[in-house]
């Protein structure tokens, strides 16, 4: 097998490395080393999403009639490496990696022209309405009311775990429009403006310390929503098939790149705090080298056989557990590199300290960021199905038990 890029494809990796230099500045570089989740504030990853919106690369995914760059198999890995190795922010997924491939796939002329293009110039926030309090793996037990009155759906209920919801303009929702049929065939798929009267977006705290700036999950309650039927993806009570369709595009990232930069990062904290050469903490770093290239081959072979035209399927699960069970093992590793310097970043602690006059630094500022990361990187298992659901799945679908 030839592995070795074409002169076009060296030719287009310089022009990506040309516009990270040019684009992701030292002040962008400084927040994201400081981000305990990978995302930035809002107002950050909107203006990074317009900039890579010019430049016309902002949904690699996307295909050309859309507005996406029509990308080749090889570009797309480039780019996603390129984007990683140097460690970019992320991109907001809700609207660009996950309502968007169902909207072309399902939606109306009118909805596809209502959304994309505002998806795509980054003009509307998206969140996800799937699980609910008491329906997360079994999430076809939801419970959300959508009662049809006229030409509206009346929703009520609530929406767990929602990412970013205090950010949304749209949220795409999982709704139960029938009580007597299956319970699969009780849901449909719809969209919902967050202005609507009826929503309150509630904070939930999480392990990862204080929320100020860096919320990330909510809760959000519906009384007596009215979302026109016109929001319905699709067919009512279909909205099962499409809730599926969209979490083999949240589940099937590339993650041999990011993991490979957040690899190098640990190394370097080891580095400086004197334990790179400790043999057990060798031992370690070489298992994560020997795990991240195997993904990294896997993830190749997978998405090479997508620009066949082939879908993801339980491949997707496969990618999902064996990525995030490396993040976390990563988190744990960097953890471990930077030692006492990620007690005293306990949240209380640091702002204790900070508050102080002539205040003792509690470590270095590379640490800051470090226990946080671990403790927000242990959702990665339990977040778009987890893991253990995802063995379930391939289990049945890979080896037929
Ligand atoms: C940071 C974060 C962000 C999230 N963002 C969103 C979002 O934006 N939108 C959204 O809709 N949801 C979101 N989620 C919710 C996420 O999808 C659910 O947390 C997940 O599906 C698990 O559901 P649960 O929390 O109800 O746990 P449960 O389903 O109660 O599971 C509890 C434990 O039991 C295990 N378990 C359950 N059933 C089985 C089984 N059959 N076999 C083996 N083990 C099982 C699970 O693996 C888990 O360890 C987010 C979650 C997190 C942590």
């Amino acid at each position: 097998m030839d592995l070795a890029f074409s002169a076009d494809d060296l030719r287009f990796r310089d022009d990506v490395r040309a516009w990270i230099a040019e684009n992701f500045d030292p002040k962008l570089k400084a927040m994201q080393a400081q981000s305990k989740n990978g995302y930035l504030d809002k107002d950050a990853m909107v203006a990074w999403q317009k900039k890579l919106y010019e430049r016309g690369w902002v949904a690699p995914d996307w295909p050309v009639e859309h507005g996406g760059p029509g990308f080749t198999a090889t570009q797309r890995y480039i780019f996603n490496m390129e984007m990683a190795s140097a460690g970019t922010p992320a991109t907001s997924p809700m609207g660009l990696k996950m309502v968007a491939p169902v909207l072309m796939a399902f939606g109306s002329d009118a909805q596809k022209a209502q959304h994309l293009p505002p998806i795509l110039r980054s003009d509307i926030w998206w969140c996800q309405g799937y699980s609910e309090p008491g329906s997360g793996s079994d999430l076809a037990s939801l419970q959300m009311k959508a009662e049809r009155d006229g030409d509206h759906y009346v929703l009520n209920g609530s929406k767990i775990w929602t990412t970013h919801a205090q950010w949304a303009d749209w949220m795409f929702c999982l709704v139960r429009t029938s009580q007597e049929k299956s319970r699969q065939e009780g849901i449909s798929f719809v969209l919902v403006d967050m202005r609507t009267s009826g929503i309150t977006v509630q904070a939930l705290p999480t392990l990862d310390g204080p929320l100020e700036g860096q919320q990330e999950v909510n809760q959000v309650f519906f009384d007596n929503v009215r979302v026109p039927v016109a929001n319905r993806i699709g067919e009512e009570g279909k909205g099962w098939t499409y809730a599926k369709y969209l979490l083999e595009f949240e589940r099937g990232n590339a993650y041999a790149p990011g993991l490979k930069t957040a690899l190098a990062k640990a190394k370097r904290l080891a580095q400086y705090e004197g334990v790179a050469n400790d043999p057990d903490f060798a031992r370690k770093v070489a298992e994560l080298e020997i795990r991240i290239a195997a993904l990294d081959a896997t993830e190749l072979r997978i998405f090479s056989s997508l620009s066949s035209g082939k879908s993801v399927g339980a491949a997707s699960s496969m990618l999902k557990c064996a990525g995030t069970d490396t993040q976390q093992a990563i988190s744990e590793l960097a953890l471990e590199a930077v030692g006492l310097y990620a007690a005293p970043f306990v949240a209380d602690t640091w702002a204790e300290l900070q508050g102080r006059s002539n205040a003792p630094r509690p470590g270095p500022e590379y640490a800051a960021p470090i226990a946080p990361a671990y403790f927000n990187y242990r959702k990665t298992s339990i977040y778009a199905g987890s893991n253990e659901i995802q063995r379930n799945i391939m289990a049945k679908l890979v080896l037929g038990l």
